[in-house]
């Protein structure tokens, strides 16, 4: 009696298996007249505020468009401008997502409690802990590396090893590095300040504006170039800034990455600093739905590949490699920290950078 009802319940749910699988796929081949054609078409839309000025974001946004029906439309500004504006407009916002480049920056927003939280099981999976800040109002979609990049003919590379010792007097004059203001730099004080205390990061940033070549000016790209005009022997700048020049369509600027080295500092202690572009949801989002849809898809294999492939950027997803160029640069040690650090000690990193006259 017992077995033949444990049988009867066996096949009941066999049936209901099949009956399910079934559905799958007639879901999937009929495209035209079932539910998910329909959301092709009522797929509504997604507002992006973005400070990102790539081409490779456009085509992503595009595919996504093409797998959802969710239409993506991008609203551009300078990075502190659509803070500002997000800010101004409130509950009125149009704005569903903000991505921007820096953790620093992106914390902006958190603090101006401009984000919301978004729990996603995907974006857990895609995206590491440490890119992701602590209360997941946004996350790493990009990453790169602050490095070296030095002279071959004036440096040989067994003469580097941290950041530490750029601050030392070998390197008196020698050092390119951009202005304070920059983010960029902030988050570079500011992983000092979470790894080796206030004091030594100042003590760093003091080294650095004695040793530096000239005062700031300029971008990263703007340093690599002043070693091949002779104004310095090494600069410190973004890993993809270095990989654009390598293969600029511009010869001139081509000329000057290929003298140049690239150094991955600090691999026998802290490791090398990195950042992220990153993405979050706004705190008055309409679309909110459409929002986490973009970002679980901007985290995904597909997307992260096209990142990589396009910007010279490290992908965040441990699935996707990073391109043969980053590849040829070698594995490194990152920083072993949460990048909501970087944020959180912003305000003390500005605030060492003025009191040690870094410009
Ligand atoms: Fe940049």
């Amino acid at each position: 009696m017992k077995t033949t009802r444990y049988f009867s319940f066996i096949s009941f749910i066999l049936m209901l298996a099949l009956v399910v699988s079934g559905c799958g796929n007639s879901n999937k081949d009929d495209a035209g007249s079932d539910s998910s054609s329909s959301d092709m078409k009522e797929g509504g839309e997604v507002n992006l505020y973005t400070s990102r000025h790539y081409e490779v974001d456009d085509k992503i946004f595009a595919d996504f468009t093409k797998e959802t029906g969710i239409k993506v439309n991008i609203i551009k500004g300078e990075e502190d401008e659509l803070i500002e504006r997000l800010d101004r407009e409130g509950k009125a916002t149009k704005g569903d997502l903000f991505f921007t480049a820096d953790a620093g920056r992106l914390n902006r927003a958190k603090e101006k409690d401009l984000l919301q939280s978004v729990d996603s099981e995907t974006l857990s999976k895609n995206i590491p802990e440490n890119l992701t800040d602590m209360d997941k109002q946004w996350f790493g979609l990009t990453k790169r590396a602050r490095v070296i990049v030095y002279s071959k003919d004036k440096v040989d590379p067994s003469e580097l090893s941290t950041y530490e010792d750029l601050t030392e007097d070998k390197w008196k004059g020698k050092v390119l590095i951009r202005s304070s203001e920059n983010i960029y730099n902030q988050s570079l004080v500011a992983s000092f300040i979470a790894l080796n205390g206030k004091e030594d990061a100042k003590k760093w940033a003091q080294g650095i504006a004695d040793n530096m070549a000239r005062d700031p000016k300029g971008g990263d790209r703007d340093q690599a170039k002043a070693i091949a005009a002779g104004e310095g022997v090494l600069a410190v700048m973004n890993t993809y800034y270095f990989g654009q020049m390598l293969n600029s369509e511009d010869p001139e600027e081509k000329k000057v990455a290929e003298q140049l080295g690239v150094f991955f500092p600090n691999q026998d202690t802290t490791g090398t600093h990195i950042n992220v572009s990153g993405i979050g949801v706004t705190k008055h989002a309409k679309n909110k739905e459409n929002a986490i849809k973009l970002i679980e898809y901007l985290s995904s294999k597909k997307a992260q590949g096209d990142f990589a492939e396009a910007n010279y950027e490290y992908p965040v997803n441990d699935e996707v490699k990073p391109t043969e160029l980053l590849q040829s640069w070698g594995e490194f040690e990152e920083q072993d920290l949460n990048l909501s650090e970087l944020g959180k000690n912003n305000a003390d990193a500005v605030k060492i950078m003025n009191e040690v006259g870094w410009k």
